[in-house]
Formats: structure tokens, sequence, C-alpha cells
């Protein structure tokens, strides 16, 4: 198992928890993620918002700005409800790896 594997969940929920805020899109992602001390390529990114897509927790639209086009991504009911889950779960393991009780 690599540290990416590791990560993975963790970054989808950060990826969720910043969609909750504001749509996003894929190099805003990448760029939140290093000011995290995350290095991401495009080839992880891009996979983590299909498949959180596919879950029906993002729902993606083309955006064009001027001669730029991006696709942005907004959290869904269902992506709500599945990060505030994981919120309590995170909480708990918090309390466990870092508080250690
Ligand atoms: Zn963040």
């Amino acid at each position: 198992m690599t540290d990416k594997d590791l990560y993975g969940g963790l970054i989808r929920l950060h990826i969720l928890h910043h969609a909750a805020e504001e749509p996003v899109f894929g190099l805003g992602i990448i760029e939140e993620l290093r000011r995290h001390g995350y290095e991401m390529s495009a080839g992880t990114v891009y996979p983590m918002l299909h498949g959180l897509e596919k879950k029906d927790y993002l729902t993606s639209r083309h955006e064009r700005t001027g001669r730029r086009e991006r696709r942005v991504y907004e959290i869904t009911e269902q992506g709500r409800t599945a990060l505030a889950d994981a919120k309590e779960k995170v909480k708990e393991l918090f309390g466990e790896l870092i508080e250690g009780d």
C-alpha cells in the first residue's frame, strides 16, 4: 500500500469539504491540496472528481470563461449527507489519533 492509498479517503473528504463551500474545479483543487502539503497530479485528482460524481456526491457542468473552458463541480444533497456522516467519523478518529482517547 502506498501513501497515496492511505490518503485517498482524506483527500476525497477534503474535496467534498471545499465543494460544500463553493463550486470547485480540478486545478483549483490541486492548488488547494498543495497549500496543505499534498503534491497531487491531475492524473490523480481528475479521476477522484469523476469518482465522486459517479457516486452522486458531486455534479458537474462545463463552464466557459472567455476562451477558457473547464469542468466545474458542485456538491449534491447526497454529497452533503455523506460529508456530514464522514465528519462524525473523522471527529471520532481524531479523538483517538490525536487526543488519545
Ligand atoms: Zn482545504
